[in-house]
């Protein structure tokens, strides 16, 4: 079973589970792009529209990943706003420019759906050049679209979390059933009676329940097996010194940050596009945080 993720041919073993885009049930991207900063691949693969699957060869892989190693500095967290991996892929196959280099799914399985050598329309950033510099994780989360009043894509009657014995547990509806019958979707940490986490982010109170255990074990291996893979990602994640806490609004430096973020800390809607709240309110930047500095450099 592969445990690799890839750029450029050259390959990291991570620990855990990577099911490639070449797989049997692996997930291809449908929406590459060429970076404009690399020179390994035809221009012409710049720009929309997306080409056949065919015209996207890397001339020379290494002298491609030298480029990349220079040109990629940030690992950027989403969610998906959808119930598995699977519907995100969905998703990402009915439109003619999104994607994401990878999707981790509620049980912590990690899906890389192109070599990273290719740019994924995933956060544009405020300066727009966003993609440029970035690799990508749309984690498994439904985000404020879990809560009956607040849902807009998928309108439900009731939370779709309910609580139980073992905790708080998503309700997959049977057409996104795609994992083991055994395995049950709990978050990681609830918050007090309610179960969910709010926080203002960039103006907004997002409410929201946390990932899963699995997905933050996966995200953490994923995040060391990226900085070996490309350097210039640190393993950091956004801090105030001062204060000590993670901040969750768009950095003021946002382009020049090396490291972890998310896609809120990078878009604010200020030049036009749209705001952005993920990896929400519940995200656990804390946990990241620690783990990053348990290990020396
Ligand atoms: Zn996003």
């Amino acid at each position: 079973m592969n445990q690799n993720i890839i750029a450029c041919e050259k390959k990291v073993d991570i620990g855990t589970r990577v099911v490639l885009w070449n797989e049997k049930g692996g997930f291809a991207c449908p929406n590459r792009r060429g970076r404009k900063a690399l020179s390994q691949h035809s221009s012409v693969l710049n720009d929309a529209p997306t080409q056949k699957s065919s015209n996207y060869k890397i001339k020379n892989p290494q002298t491609a990943y030298r480029e990349l190693i220079k040109t990629v500095h940030q690992f950027i967290l989403h969610y998906d706003v959808c119930y598995t991996s699977s519907h995100c892929h969905q998703l990402m196959l009915a439109s003619s420019f999104k994607g994401s280099h990878f999707y981790l799914d509620l049980d912590g399985t990690l899906y890389q759906t192109c070599d990273l050598y290719w740019k994924t329309n995933t956060a544009p950033a405020d300066d727009k050049k966003g993609n440029e510099r970035a690799v990508h994780v749309e984690i498994a989360n439904l985000s404020w679209e879990a809560l009956a009043k607040q849902a807009e894509y998928f309108p439900s009657k009731k939370d779709k979390y309910k609580k139980t014995g073992k905790g708080w547990k998503l309700s997959l509806p049977g057409e996104y059933k795609t994992m083991s019958n055994s395995f049950s979707a709990i978050p990681s940490r609830a918050y007090g009676e309610r179960g969910y986490f709010s926080k203002k982010i960039n103006g907004k109170v997002v409410r929201m329940w946390d990932f899963t255990e699995q997905q933050y074990e996966t995200l953490i291996k994923l995040s060391f097996g990226l900085n070996q893979l490309l350097p210039a990602i640190k393993l950091k994640v956004p801090l105030d010194k001062n204060t000590g806490q993670h901040p969750l609004d768009r950095l003021k430096n946002f382009s020049r940050f090396t490291g972890i973020l998310g896609h809120c800390h990078v878009q604010n809607g200020s030049t036009g596009l749209e705001c952005k709240y993920d990896p929400g309110s519940a995200f656990n930047w804390a946990r990241l945080h620690k783990a990053f500095k348990k290990v020396k450099p």
